[in-house]
Parts: structure tokens; sequence; C-alpha cells
């Protein structure tokens, strides 16, 4: 089926009194998401789902390895695409060797996977600094099949008033308190919704000659699908949804809850789990320089835990 034929059907935000109607909207929502015990996760495109780079801005290098086999088979398996604007919205793929007016994308490793199990707890939004057009095109690569997005709101910069362009949620319609954020950058967004931003690695598959860092396809590698961050991500995502409705029998009163609360409680945890192990590794590490340290001065030392055990041989004059 023709991927132009199979675009999702996008709700733009740009020409919506948001006033009036998001309050609306929201309360219509929240009772809807809490009864099917999900909440809203709003995500990022550039950088969080995606690479993109006009065909302009590849070095040589990258442009190299886009015509190589390599290139070819992720082209060949709907992880790589080369595109424009030009063809009525719709992607389309291109030969390898592309041109300057045309873009290139790379889908995150596990994707896929992420916005498939992501799905069954969380409602989608995306929120992305780039255009509409552009957003829309993304979302063809994403979900061909209109599976995620079809009826997802999708916030872009036209949408937004501020100078500098500065992401809110003032604009999306959920409730604050049951909306959590995914994107590489915390920075973007109003210092209101920091507490809402669960931070991702960047995804750098292109190269970029201003940076020193490698990229992936420099390296002629690509992030793990099993441990890189969008599996790291999902695990926490998962967390707080948990640590979110697990409330005690009778006190199910959801509409009171703030996710916020349960992201800070998850951190919490993990913090404390993390303390423990550190401090576990710290006394290993002690006891093991203790040892060594009495068996430079001639003595026997029998670790058992964190308890030390001497044997003393003879006398240390
Ligand atoms: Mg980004």
């Amino acid at each position: 089926m023709a991927v132009q034929n199979l675009k999702p059907n996008v709700i733009s935000s740009s020409s919506i009194h948001y006033a009036d109607l998001i309050k609306s909207v929201r309360d219509k929502n929240l009772k809807s998401l809490l009864a099917r015990k999900k909440l809203h996760l709003v995500l990022d495109l550039d950088n969080t789902l995606l690479h993109s780079s006009t065909m302009l801005k590849l070095t040589k290098y990258d442009r190299d390895y886009l015509q190589r086999s390599v290139g070819v088979k992720l082209i060949e398996e709907k992880k790589l695409f080369q595109w424009n604007f030009q063809r009525n919205d719709s992607v389309t793929c291109l030969p390898a060797r592309g041109r300057n007016d045309h873009w290139v994308t790379k889908l995150r490793p596990n994707v896929e996977t992420f916005l498939k199990e992501a799905s069954a707890v969380f409602e989608f939004s995306i929120f992305t600094l780039g255009t509409c057009k552009y957003a829309r095109k993304m979302l063809d690569l994403l979900d061909p099949e209109g599976l995620y997005f079809a009826h997802s709101q999708v916030i872009t910069r036209e949408d937004i008033r501020s100078k500098p362009l500065k992401k809110g949620l003032d604009l999306v319609w959920a409730h604050e308190r049951v909306v959590l954020v995914v994107d590489d950058l915390k920075e973007v967004w109003k210092d209101d919704n920091a507490k809402s931003v669960i931070k991702i690695a960047p995804y750098e598959f292109f190269d970029d000659e201003s940076s020193n860092k490698k990229s992936w396809s420099r390296n002629w590698a690509d992030e793990s699908e099993k441990y890189g961050e969008l599996a790291r991500v999902l695990r926490e995502l998962k967390k707080i949804h948990k640590e979110f409705y697990n409330v005690e029998e009778g006190q199910d009163d959801y509409e009171s809850r703030d996710v916020r609360d349960a992201i800070e409680e998850v951190k919490r945890k993990f913090f404390l789990q993390g303390t423990k192990e550190g401090m576990s590794k710290h006394a290993q590490e002690t006891i093991n320089e203790i040892d060594e340290c009495f068996k430079s001065m001639g003595l026997n030392c029998r670790t058992n835990g964190p308890n030390v055990i001497l044997q003393t041989n003879h006398m240390v004059m």
C-alpha cells in the first residue's frame, strides 16, 4: 500500500482558540484517560524519535554511507528515508544519491517497539519546534498505518506565540497533572514545565562537522535496540505510570493525583537503590584496599561481608 495513502489524520492546532477550548477538552479527556488507566505522553521528534538532515548538510562521509550496501539496506527496511517536500506532502523514497533539496531521516532504533508498548498505557501528542509540514512528514514515516498518532494533537513552531520559542504544556490538550514529556532538550521547555520532562540523550545518526562527537554513521554502528535510550526511557515511563496508579484499595481518586509527584517518587526510589548499590560497591572496594594494605604488612586479612577479620601470624613492630 502506498505510503501517501496511509497518512495519519493529524489534527493541526494552529487555528484554534486555545483558551476556551483547552479547558473543555482537558476536562472531557481526563475522565476517559483515568478510566482507562492511561496517562498522556508528549513526544518530541528531532533527536528523540528520529534524526533528520538536509542532503546539503550531509558530510561527504554520510553521502558515501548512503550509497553503500549498509545505507541501502536501511532504506529498504524503511528505517532510513530520503524525501522532499515537493510531491503533495507524500513521503517519497528516492535513489540513494539524493539531491541537495532532499532530506534524509533515520528512525531511532527501537522506536516501533517504544510506540507500541508505550501506547498501551499512554495517549500521545507531538510537540516539535519544526514546522507543521515537517511534522506531518515525520509522522508518515513513524506511523505509516496511523496506529499511534491518528488522533493525536500535533503542536509545532507555528503554534507558539512566545519569542524566543519555548515549548509549553499550556498548549497541550490534557491536564498537566497527567502529562509526561520525553524530549532530548529540557531547556526548550518553559521553566514551569521542567518537572514534567523526562530527558532522553539525543540521537545523532548523521555526521555533524561542527561537533567533535562521532556520529553513529561515522562509527558504522547504531544505538542498541535493547539497551539504547528509548528502551531505558520506556522502562522509566512504565515505572512512573505504575507509581501513579499504585494506590491502596478504596483510594482510587486518581483525579487528585499528579504525575509529577510520581516522577519524583520514581527518581527517589532510583536514587536510593543507586545509593545502596553504590555504597555496597564502595564498601567492597574499601575492603579490598584494606586487604591489600594488611597483606603488604605481612598480615592475613579475611573479609566476611562488611566485617574484616584479621589473622595475625606475627607481630608487626
Ligand atoms: Mg529534539
